[in-house]
Protein backbone atom coordinates (compact mmCIF):
# COMPACT_ATOMS: atom_id res chain seq x y z
CA UNK A 1 0.00 0.00 0.00
CA UNK A 2 1.30 3.44 -0.98
CA UNK A 3 1.06 6.30 1.44
CA UNK A 4 -1.87 8.64 0.58
CA UNK A 5 0.40 11.42 -0.69
CA UNK A 6 2.21 9.02 -3.04
CA UNK A 7 -1.04 7.42 -4.15
CA UNK A 8 -2.36 10.85 -5.12
CA UNK A 9 0.74 11.72 -7.11
CA UNK A 10 0.94 8.33 -8.84
CA UNK A 11 -2.80 7.88 -9.39
CA UNK A 12 -3.33 5.05 -11.90
CA UNK A 13 -6.50 6.29 -13.61
CA UNK A 14 -6.17 6.95 -17.33
CA UNK A 15 -9.11 8.60 -19.11
CA UNK A 16 -10.41 6.74 -22.17
CA UNK A 17 -8.88 7.71 -25.49
CA UNK A 18 -11.02 9.12 -28.28
CA UNK A 19 -12.18 12.34 -26.69
CA UNK A 20 -13.25 14.71 -29.46
CA UNK A 21 -14.38 18.32 -29.10
CA UNK A 22 -14.24 21.52 -31.18
CA UNK A 23 -11.04 22.87 -29.65
CA UNK A 24 -7.76 20.93 -29.26
CA UNK A 25 -6.76 19.97 -25.73
CA UNK A 26 -4.29 21.96 -23.66
CA UNK A 27 -1.20 19.92 -22.81
CA UNK A 28 1.01 21.51 -20.19
CA UNK A 29 4.49 20.21 -19.49
CA UNK A 30 8.07 20.95 -18.82
CA UNK A 31 8.77 17.27 -18.03
CA UNK A 32 7.70 14.64 -20.54
CA UNK A 33 7.88 10.93 -19.55
CA UNK A 34 9.74 8.21 -21.44
CA UNK A 35 8.86 4.50 -21.21
CA UNK A 36 12.46 3.38 -20.80
CA UNK A 37 16.07 4.54 -21.03
CA UNK A 38 16.38 3.49 -24.66
CA UNK A 39 13.37 5.64 -25.57
CA UNK A 40 14.86 8.53 -23.62
CA UNK A 41 18.23 8.22 -25.40
CA UNK A 42 16.75 7.95 -28.86
CA UNK A 43 14.15 10.69 -28.46
CA UNK A 44 14.48 13.28 -31.20
CA UNK A 45 13.64 16.91 -30.43
CA UNK A 46 14.33 18.16 -33.94
CA UNK A 47 11.12 17.02 -35.60
CA UNK A 48 7.56 16.25 -34.59
CA UNK A 49 7.98 12.47 -34.29
CA UNK A 50 7.70 12.56 -30.51
CA UNK A 51 8.23 14.54 -27.33
CA UNK A 52 11.34 15.20 -25.26
CA UNK A 53 10.79 18.29 -23.13
CA UNK A 54 8.15 21.01 -22.92
CA UNK A 55 10.57 23.53 -24.41
CA UNK A 56 10.69 21.53 -27.66
CA UNK A 57 6.98 21.05 -28.14
CA UNK A 58 3.75 19.54 -26.89
CA UNK A 59 0.63 18.35 -28.75
CA UNK A 60 -0.80 21.86 -28.19
CA UNK A 61 2.14 23.73 -29.72
CA UNK A 62 2.50 21.22 -32.59
CA UNK A 63 -1.15 21.75 -33.50
CA UNK A 64 -0.78 25.51 -33.42
CA UNK A 65 2.38 25.36 -35.56
CA UNK A 66 0.69 23.23 -38.20
CA UNK A 67 -2.38 25.46 -38.40
CA UNK A 68 -0.22 28.56 -38.72
CA UNK A 69 1.71 26.87 -41.55
CA UNK A 70 -1.61 26.33 -43.31
CA UNK A 71 -2.55 29.99 -42.80
CA UNK A 72 0.67 31.37 -44.27
CA UNK A 73 1.57 28.67 -46.79
CA UNK A 74 4.65 27.64 -44.80
CA UNK A 75 6.13 24.21 -44.12
CA UNK A 76 7.82 24.81 -40.78
CA UNK A 77 6.94 27.00 -37.80
CA UNK A 78 8.59 28.04 -34.54
CA UNK A 79 6.64 29.66 -31.71
CA UNK A 80 8.14 32.39 -29.53
CA UNK A 81 6.75 34.51 -26.67
CA UNK A 82 6.16 37.69 -28.71
CA UNK A 83 6.36 39.16 -32.18
CA UNK A 84 9.46 41.06 -31.16
CA UNK A 85 11.07 37.81 -29.93
CA UNK A 86 10.49 36.39 -33.43
CA UNK A 87 12.41 39.32 -34.93
CA UNK A 88 15.19 38.86 -32.34
CA UNK A 89 15.54 35.08 -32.86
CA UNK A 90 15.72 35.48 -36.65
CA UNK A 91 18.40 38.15 -36.22
CA UNK A 92 20.40 35.99 -33.80
CA UNK A 93 20.19 32.93 -36.02
CA UNK A 94 21.14 34.65 -39.27
CA UNK A 95 23.75 37.21 -38.20
CA UNK A 96 27.21 37.17 -36.64
CA UNK A 97 29.87 39.82 -35.97
CA UNK A 98 30.93 41.55 -39.18
CA UNK A 99 27.64 40.86 -40.96
CA UNK A 100 25.16 43.49 -42.05
CA UNK A 101 21.35 43.54 -41.90
CA UNK A 102 19.15 45.82 -44.00
CA UNK A 103 15.92 47.18 -42.51
CA UNK A 104 13.21 49.33 -44.13
CA UNK A 105 13.20 52.84 -42.67
CA UNK A 106 9.50 52.46 -41.79
CA UNK A 107 9.97 49.12 -39.96
CA UNK A 108 8.36 48.22 -36.63
CA UNK A 109 10.20 50.54 -34.19
CA UNK A 110 11.41 48.04 -31.57
CA UNK A 111 12.99 45.96 -34.38
CA UNK A 112 15.05 49.01 -35.41
CA UNK A 113 16.00 49.58 -31.78
CA UNK A 114 17.18 45.96 -31.52
CA UNK A 115 19.56 46.60 -34.45
CA UNK A 116 20.80 49.83 -32.86
CA UNK A 117 21.23 48.15 -29.46
CA UNK A 118 22.11 44.46 -29.09
CA UNK A 119 23.00 43.78 -32.74
CA UNK A 120 25.36 46.76 -32.84
CA UNK A 121 26.94 45.71 -29.53
CA UNK A 122 27.54 42.24 -31.01
CA UNK A 123 29.42 43.77 -33.98
CA UNK A 124 26.53 43.44 -36.44
CA UNK A 125 26.01 46.43 -38.72
CA UNK A 126 22.66 47.67 -39.95
CA UNK A 127 21.45 50.14 -42.55
CA UNK A 128 17.96 51.49 -43.17
CA UNK A 129 16.72 51.53 -46.76
CA UNK A 130 13.93 53.45 -48.51
CA UNK A 131 10.91 51.11 -48.37
CA UNK A 132 9.45 52.63 -51.54
CA UNK A 133 12.59 52.17 -53.65
CA UNK A 134 13.75 48.63 -54.49
CA UNK A 135 16.82 50.13 -56.20
CA UNK A 136 17.85 51.72 -52.90
CA UNK A 137 17.65 48.27 -51.31
CA UNK A 138 19.66 46.72 -54.16
CA UNK A 139 22.33 49.42 -53.90
CA UNK A 140 22.82 48.80 -50.18
CA UNK A 141 23.42 45.05 -50.46
CA UNK A 142 27.13 44.27 -49.98
CA UNK A 143 29.04 41.00 -49.58
CA UNK A 144 28.52 41.41 -45.83
CA UNK A 145 24.71 41.59 -46.09
CA UNK A 146 23.25 38.40 -44.64
CA UNK A 147 19.66 39.38 -43.93
CA UNK A 148 17.11 41.76 -45.44
CA UNK A 149 13.99 42.64 -43.47
CA UNK A 150 10.80 43.44 -45.38
CA UNK A 151 7.58 44.83 -43.98
CA UNK A 152 4.32 45.36 -45.85
CA UNK A 153 3.08 47.92 -45.18
CA UNK A 154 5.51 49.78 -42.91
CA UNK A 155 4.58 50.35 -39.28
CA UNK A 156 2.58 53.51 -38.51
CA UNK A 157 2.99 55.24 -41.90
CA UNK A 158 1.74 52.22 -43.87
CA UNK A 159 3.68 52.73 -47.12
CA UNK A 160 3.23 49.56 -49.16
CA UNK A 161 6.49 48.38 -50.79
CA UNK A 162 7.04 46.54 -54.06
CA UNK A 163 7.46 43.25 -52.16
CA UNK A 164 7.79 41.13 -55.27
CA UNK A 165 10.64 43.25 -56.65
CA UNK A 166 12.39 43.25 -53.28
CA UNK A 167 12.04 39.49 -52.80
CA UNK A 168 13.44 39.04 -56.31
CA UNK A 169 16.44 41.27 -55.56
CA UNK A 170 17.18 39.24 -52.41
CA UNK A 171 16.96 35.96 -54.36
CA UNK A 172 19.19 37.24 -57.16
CA UNK A 173 21.78 38.52 -54.70
CA UNK A 174 21.63 35.38 -52.55
CA UNK A 175 20.58 37.19 -49.37
CA UNK A 176 18.01 35.72 -46.97
CA UNK A 177 14.80 37.77 -46.86
CA UNK A 178 12.60 37.93 -43.77
CA UNK A 179 9.17 39.52 -43.88
CA UNK A 180 7.28 40.92 -40.91
CA UNK A 181 3.89 39.55 -41.98
CA UNK A 182 1.84 40.75 -39.01
CA UNK A 183 -0.34 43.10 -41.09
CA UNK A 184 -1.04 40.62 -43.91
CA UNK A 185 -1.56 37.82 -41.37
CA UNK A 186 -1.50 35.20 -44.14
CA UNK A 187 -4.79 36.64 -45.44
CA UNK A 188 -4.02 39.79 -47.48
CA UNK A 189 -1.37 37.93 -49.53
CA UNK A 190 0.74 34.76 -49.50
CA UNK A 191 4.25 35.60 -48.22
CA UNK A 192 5.83 32.54 -49.85
CA UNK A 193 4.08 33.08 -53.17
CA UNK A 194 4.10 36.75 -54.13
CA UNK A 195 3.45 36.13 -57.83
CA UNK A 196 0.49 33.74 -57.84
CA UNK A 197 -0.01 31.91 -61.09
CA UNK A 198 3.58 32.24 -62.30
CA UNK A 199 5.48 29.03 -63.03
CA UNK A 200 7.88 29.31 -60.12
CA UNK A 201 6.74 30.58 -56.74
CA UNK A 202 8.74 33.62 -55.68
CA UNK A 203 8.41 34.60 -52.07
CA UNK A 204 10.29 35.50 -48.95
CA UNK A 205 12.52 33.00 -47.13
CA UNK A 206 11.21 33.71 -43.64
CA UNK A 207 7.89 35.10 -42.44
CA UNK A 208 7.53 36.35 -38.88
CA UNK A 209 4.11 37.09 -37.47
CA UNK A 210 3.07 38.82 -34.23
CA UNK A 211 0.31 36.37 -33.31
CA UNK A 212 -0.45 38.96 -30.63
CA UNK A 213 -2.51 40.77 -33.30
CA UNK A 214 -5.03 38.99 -35.56
CA UNK A 215 -4.46 35.32 -34.65
CA UNK A 216 -5.14 36.19 -31.00
CA UNK A 217 -7.83 38.73 -31.76
CA UNK A 218 -8.34 39.45 -28.09
CA UNK A 219 -5.63 41.89 -27.09
CA UNK A 220 -4.80 39.48 -24.29
CA UNK A 221 -1.97 37.22 -25.52
CA UNK A 222 1.60 37.87 -26.62
CA UNK A 223 3.11 35.39 -29.09
CA UNK A 224 5.10 35.26 -32.30
CA UNK A 225 5.90 32.77 -35.03
CA UNK A 226 8.80 32.20 -37.41
CA UNK A 227 7.81 30.40 -40.60
CA UNK A 228 9.81 28.93 -43.44
CA UNK A 229 9.54 26.57 -46.41
CA UNK A 230 13.11 25.30 -46.24
CA UNK A 231 14.15 22.49 -43.85
CA UNK A 232 17.77 23.63 -43.50
CA UNK A 233 16.82 27.26 -42.89
CA UNK A 234 14.23 26.08 -40.36
CA UNK A 235 16.85 23.94 -38.59
CA UNK A 236 19.22 26.89 -38.34
CA UNK A 237 16.46 28.96 -36.72
CA UNK A 238 15.36 26.06 -34.53
CA UNK A 239 18.88 25.54 -33.15
CA UNK A 240 19.02 29.19 -32.05
CA UNK A 241 15.46 28.94 -30.71
CA UNK A 242 16.47 25.85 -28.69
CA UNK A 243 19.75 27.29 -27.37
CA UNK A 244 18.15 30.54 -26.27
CA UNK A 245 15.38 28.64 -24.51
CA UNK A 246 12.29 30.50 -25.62
CA UNK A 247 8.99 28.66 -25.28
CA UNK A 248 5.32 29.59 -25.16
CA UNK A 249 2.83 28.67 -22.47
CA UNK A 250 0.17 26.06 -23.28
CA UNK A 251 -2.69 28.31 -22.18
CA UNK A 252 -1.44 31.07 -24.46
CA UNK A 253 -1.10 28.60 -27.35
CA UNK A 254 -4.67 27.50 -26.66
CA UNK A 255 -5.84 31.12 -26.76
CA UNK A 256 -4.33 31.52 -30.22
CA UNK A 257 -5.85 28.21 -31.35
CA UNK A 258 -9.17 29.58 -30.19
CA UNK A 259 -8.71 32.76 -32.22
CA UNK A 260 -7.73 31.09 -35.48
CA UNK A 261 -11.12 29.71 -36.60
CA UNK A 262 -12.59 33.22 -36.74
CA UNK A 263 -9.54 35.03 -38.11
CA UNK A 264 -10.84 35.40 -41.69
CA UNK A 265 -14.19 36.80 -40.52
CA UNK A 266 -12.57 39.17 -38.06
CA UNK A 267 -9.94 40.33 -40.55
CA UNK A 268 -12.64 41.13 -43.09
CA UNK A 269 -14.76 42.96 -40.52
CA UNK A 270 -11.79 45.07 -39.34
CA UNK A 271 -10.88 45.70 -43.00
CA UNK A 272 -14.34 46.89 -44.09
CA UNK A 273 -14.83 49.21 -41.13
CA UNK A 274 -11.32 50.62 -41.53
CA UNK A 275 -11.87 51.49 -45.20
CA UNK A 276 -15.11 53.33 -44.33
CA UNK A 277 -13.50 55.38 -41.57
CA UNK A 278 -10.26 56.06 -43.49
CA UNK A 279 -12.28 57.36 -46.48
CA UNK A 280 -14.38 59.50 -44.17
CA UNK A 281 -11.22 60.96 -42.61
CA UNK A 282 -10.03 61.91 -46.11
CA UNK A 283 -12.97 64.30 -46.32
CA UNK A 284 -12.09 66.02 -43.04
CA UNK A 285 -10.28 69.38 -43.25
CA UNK A 286 -8.29 68.68 -40.04
CA UNK A 287 -6.21 66.01 -41.77
CA UNK A 288 -3.51 66.79 -44.32
CA UNK A 289 -3.12 63.13 -45.29
CA UNK A 290 -4.74 59.76 -44.61
CA UNK A 291 -2.44 56.76 -44.88
CA UNK A 292 -4.05 53.43 -45.72
CA UNK A 293 -2.75 51.19 -48.53
CA UNK A 294 -6.20 50.62 -50.07
CA UNK A 295 -6.78 54.38 -50.50
CA UNK A 296 -5.90 55.81 -53.87
CA UNK A 297 -2.96 58.17 -53.41
CA UNK A 298 -1.64 56.49 -50.26
CA UNK A 299 2.09 55.74 -50.70
CA UNK A 300 2.54 52.37 -52.41
CA UNK A 301 -1.18 51.96 -53.20
CA UNK A 302 -0.40 50.42 -56.62
CA UNK A 303 1.79 47.74 -54.99
CA UNK A 304 -0.96 46.94 -52.49
CA UNK A 305 -3.45 46.69 -55.35
CA UNK A 306 -1.21 44.36 -57.32
CA UNK A 307 -0.66 42.02 -54.37
CA UNK A 308 -3.71 42.19 -52.09
CA UNK A 309 -6.78 42.22 -54.30
CA UNK A 310 -6.66 38.54 -55.25
CA UNK A 311 -8.81 35.61 -54.18
CA UNK A 312 -8.97 36.72 -50.56
CA UNK A 313 -6.84 39.84 -50.17
CA UNK A 314 -7.49 42.67 -47.79
CA UNK A 315 -6.04 45.67 -46.05
CA UNK A 316 -6.21 44.87 -42.32
CA UNK A 317 -7.60 47.21 -39.66
CA UNK A 318 -5.24 50.13 -39.13
CA UNK A 319 -4.91 53.56 -40.70
CA UNK A 320 -3.01 56.71 -39.89
CA UNK A 321 -3.81 60.40 -40.26
CA UNK A 322 -1.46 63.36 -40.38
CA UNK A 323 -3.10 66.27 -38.59
CA UNK A 324 -2.47 69.58 -40.39
CA UNK A 325 0.66 71.32 -39.09
CA UNK A 326 -1.43 74.40 -38.23
CA UNK A 327 -2.84 72.54 -35.24
CA UNK A 328 -0.77 72.25 -32.06
CA UNK A 329 0.45 69.10 -30.34
CA UNK A 330 -1.78 70.08 -27.43
CA UNK A 331 -4.84 70.01 -29.70
CA UNK A 332 -3.86 66.61 -31.06
CA UNK A 333 -3.42 65.28 -27.51
CA UNK A 334 -6.83 66.71 -26.62
CA UNK A 335 -8.35 64.96 -29.63
CA UNK A 336 -6.92 61.60 -28.50
CA UNK A 337 -7.98 62.19 -24.89
CA UNK A 338 -11.52 63.15 -25.92
CA UNK A 339 -12.19 59.93 -27.86
CA UNK A 340 -14.36 57.62 -25.79
CA UNK A 341 -14.71 54.39 -27.77
CA UNK A 342 -11.14 54.59 -29.09
CA UNK A 343 -8.90 53.74 -26.15
CA UNK A 344 -5.28 54.88 -25.83
CA UNK A 345 -3.15 51.79 -26.17
CA UNK A 346 -0.52 50.03 -28.27
CA UNK A 347 -0.99 47.04 -30.54
CA UNK A 348 -3.98 46.12 -32.71
CA UNK A 349 -6.13 43.19 -33.83
CA UNK A 350 -8.46 43.14 -30.84
CA UNK A 351 -12.16 44.02 -30.50
CA UNK A 352 -11.61 47.50 -29.04
CA UNK A 353 -10.56 50.40 -31.25
CA UNK A 354 -7.30 52.06 -30.28
CA UNK A 355 -5.53 55.37 -30.95
CA UNK A 356 -1.85 56.30 -30.59
CA UNK A 357 -0.21 59.69 -31.34
CA UNK A 358 3.33 59.26 -32.71
CA UNK A 359 6.34 61.55 -33.03
CA UNK A 360 7.39 60.69 -36.55
CA UNK A 361 10.44 62.97 -36.50
CA UNK A 362 12.08 60.68 -33.92
CA UNK A 363 11.21 57.52 -35.87
CA UNK A 364 12.67 58.19 -39.34
CA UNK A 365 16.05 59.22 -40.75
CA UNK A 366 14.36 62.32 -42.20
CA UNK A 367 10.77 63.40 -42.77
CA UNK A 368 9.83 61.41 -45.91
CA UNK A 369 9.01 63.53 -48.97
CA UNK A 370 5.82 61.53 -49.59
CA UNK A 371 4.37 62.49 -46.19
CA UNK A 372 2.74 65.80 -45.31
CA UNK A 373 4.10 67.73 -42.36
CA UNK A 374 1.99 67.48 -39.25
CA UNK A 375 1.24 65.25 -36.29
CA UNK A 376 0.84 61.54 -36.88
CA UNK A 377 -2.02 59.65 -35.23
CA UNK A 378 -2.66 55.94 -35.82
CA UNK A 379 -6.02 54.25 -35.39
CA UNK A 380 -6.63 50.55 -34.92
CA UNK A 381 -10.23 49.75 -35.76
CA UNK A 382 -11.87 47.15 -33.54
CA UNK A 383 -15.14 45.30 -34.01
CA UNK A 384 -17.53 48.03 -32.83
CA UNK A 385 -20.23 49.42 -35.16
CA UNK A 386 -18.71 51.84 -37.69
CA UNK A 387 -21.39 54.48 -37.11
CA UNK A 388 -20.52 54.68 -33.40
CA UNK A 389 -16.82 55.00 -34.14
CA UNK A 390 -17.46 57.77 -36.68
CA UNK A 391 -19.59 59.70 -34.17
CA UNK A 392 -16.81 59.33 -31.61
CA UNK A 393 -14.26 60.75 -34.09
CA UNK A 394 -16.61 63.59 -35.09
CA UNK A 395 -17.19 64.56 -31.48
CA UNK A 396 -13.49 64.54 -30.58
CA UNK A 397 -12.59 66.52 -33.73
CA UNK A 398 -15.13 69.19 -32.80
CA UNK A 399 -13.87 69.42 -29.21
CA UNK A 400 -10.16 69.52 -30.08
CA UNK A 401 -10.05 71.44 -33.37
CA UNK A 402 -13.45 73.14 -33.60
C1 LIG B 1 3.05 44.24 -32.77
C2 LIG B 1 4.05 44.05 -33.83
C3 LIG B 1 5.23 43.35 -33.60
C4 LIG B 1 5.62 42.85 -32.23
O1 LIG B 1 4.72 41.98 -31.67
P1 LIG B 1 4.66 41.81 -30.07
O2 LIG B 1 4.00 40.50 -29.89
O3 LIG B 1 3.91 42.97 -29.54
O4 LIG B 1 6.08 41.79 -29.60
C5 LIG B 1 6.10 43.18 -34.64
N1 LIG B 1 5.83 43.68 -35.86
C6 LIG B 1 4.70 44.35 -36.12
C7 LIG B 1 4.45 44.85 -37.51
C8 LIG B 1 3.77 44.56 -35.13
O5 LIG B 1 2.68 45.26 -35.40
Amino acid sequence: MLEPSTALIHHPYVAPAGFAAPQPGVFKASTVFFDNVAAMRSAEWKDKTGYTYGLHGTPTTYQLEERLCALEGALQCLLVPSGLAAIAIVSMAMLKAGDQVLIPDNAYGPGKVLAQGELKAWGIDHAFYDPLDPQDLAARITERTRLVWLEAPGSVTLEFPDLLAMARICKERGVVSALDNTWGAGIAFRPFDLSPGSAQALGVDISVHALTKYPSGGGDVLMGSIMTRDPSLHMRLKLTHMRVGVAVGANDAEAILRGLPSIFLRYQAHDQATRVLASWCQSRPEFAQVLHPALEGSPGHAHWKALCTGAVGGAAGIFTVIVRSGFSQLQVDRFCDTLRLFRLGYSWGGPISLVVPYELATMRRAWPAHLSRGTVVRFSIGLEAVADLQLDLEHALAVAFG
